[in-house]
């Protein structure tokens, strides 16, 4: 898999706090908020389905291998399951059970109608061959067949995974239905049902999310510097859309290391040498930074785009950025949190700063349902106008209760969950 495809642990798995309990506190910070009972507290908490499911591998060379696959449904109050599917060695049901409780909240927070979901198989795609690839995602898929589908959950690309994983995905549900069901997955190649403008969309959410925060303190893109950590899906047309933006983008870096240059990197040449197959380490148009040094240069804006957990009590000390901008999911920890917080430095929260990618999503699915397509102006332009709707609702709640937009953005979610389950009332 080329590795612009892939943005793997810029952390040493294990030494981070653990992303379920980073969700679990988020979501008890937001409960005390709203005030809600322990029992409507507990049904938030708890996915309501998981499989659970091997996954047997034949290699090229004939010997088997075994991994593990997950698919967590942590709610679907508010319609079918939606969340990507990650490949990566250090994948737990834990990991997948946090970020399928951000889905949750990230569809919620963004008002599109479902619920949310994550799968994950315990592959680094780095060391399998194409073909290997397409035999674990067509296991996996067919493991799991019972429940997926467009009406209950849709897959869409994470870490390791990319628009061919889901052309394999969607296929495999297909046959064995009998009939082509584009809708399962997004994040699809255009020629099978894919979005214009899908492969891009969390990027430039990212880009929407930051000029929004900053555009509050009455700054705008084209007078300040930014530090982007990965360089994968989600990192590296961020950069680029930063630099387009007129952001001096003086750092970037992917899972070997990084690149910073004080005058600004030359982002398309970057993208360039990364696409034929480099490192951004080894690009020669700056000079090395540390994936940890990365997080505390000396720039307006940080966009954490890698892996979970990377700003911690330590790591967010050392922070220089006025905003932080997440386009990963569950980068800062609830200890990071607290001393950005403290120390006033301005968090757009990743189910808000990194919605881009579902929202895109959302809009393949309804045109698939059509079978209609949108123009990429139509998509440019709608994804634009629901990240502004929502940054607007979650800044409007952070000013007026004065907490964090984190604060704020889990509540809006947490209570559209909420009353969707209220509503619907306990069956029987
Ligand atoms: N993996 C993406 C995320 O974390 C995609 C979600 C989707 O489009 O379903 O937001």
């Amino acid at each position: 898999m080329p590795d612009e495809d892939r943005t793997t642990p810029a952390t040493t798995p294990g030494t981070a706090t653990a992303p379920l309990e980073t969700a679990q506190a988020q979501l008890s910070s937001a409960v005390e908020i709203l005030g809600y009972d322990e029992g409507l507290h507990q049904m938030l908490a708890t996915p309501r389905r998981e499989m659970n499911v091997a996954v047997p591998l034949r290699r090229d060379d004939g010997s088997i291998e075994l991994f593990r696959g997950y698919r967590v449904q942590h709610n679907i109050s508010r319609g079918p399951g939606k969340g990507g599917l990650r490949y990566s060695a250090g994948v737990d049901v834990d990991e997948v059970r946090a970020l399928a409780m951000w889905m949750t909240w990230k569809c919620a927070v963004v008002d599109v109608p479902y619920g949310g979901a994550k799968g994950g198989v315990t592959i680094d795609p780095a060391d399998y061959s194409t073909t290997e690839l397409e035999r674990v995602t067509r296991r996996y898929t067919s493991e799991i067949m019972p429940i997926i589908g467009p009406e209950r959950d849709i897959m869409a690309p994470d870490i390791g995974t990319n628009e061919q994983t889901m052309a394999w995905v969607m296929d495999t549900y297909s046959v064995n239905m009998g009939y082509t069901v584009t809708a399962v997955t997004t994040g699809k190649p255009l020629t099978v049902g894919g979005s214009l403008g899908r492969a891009t969309a969390t990027s430039r959410g990212v880009v929407h999310a930051a000029a929004a925060a900053l555009a509050e303190a009455g700054v705008r893109l084209d007078e300040v510097s930014a530090a982007v950590q990965g360089f994968g899906k989600v990192g590296s047309h961020a950069a680029r859309f930063l630099h387009e933006a007129g952001t001096k983008v003086v750092a970037v870096s992917d899972e070997h290391g990084g690149i910073q240059s004080s005058d600004g990197l030359d982002v398309p040449a970057l993208l360039a040498h990364v696409a034929e197959g480099g490192h951004v380490s080894d690009f020669e148009g700056g000079s090395p930074v540390s994936n940890s040094e990365l997080l505390a240069l000396d720039v307006d804006v940080l966009v954490p785009a890698a892996v979970e957990g990377v700003l911690d009590a330590e790591t967010a000390a050392r922070v220089k950025a006025r905003w932080v901008v997440e386009g990963a999911n569950g980068p800062t920890t609830t200890e990071g949190d607290r001393v950005l917080a403290e120390r006033g430095i301005v968090v757009v929260p990743d189910i808000l700063a990194n919605a881009g990618g579902v929202i895109v999503s959302y809009f393949e699915w309804v045109q698939a349902n059509q079978a209609y397509w949108w123009t990429e102006q139509e998509i440019a332009e709608r994804l634009e106008q629901r990240m502004a709707a929502s940054f607007n609702a979650v800044s409007t709640v952070s000013r007026r209760e004065q907490i964090t937009m984190r604060d704020a953005a889990l509540i809006i979610g947490v209570r559209r969950v909420a009353e969707a389950h209220q509503i619907r009332g306990l069956y029987p």
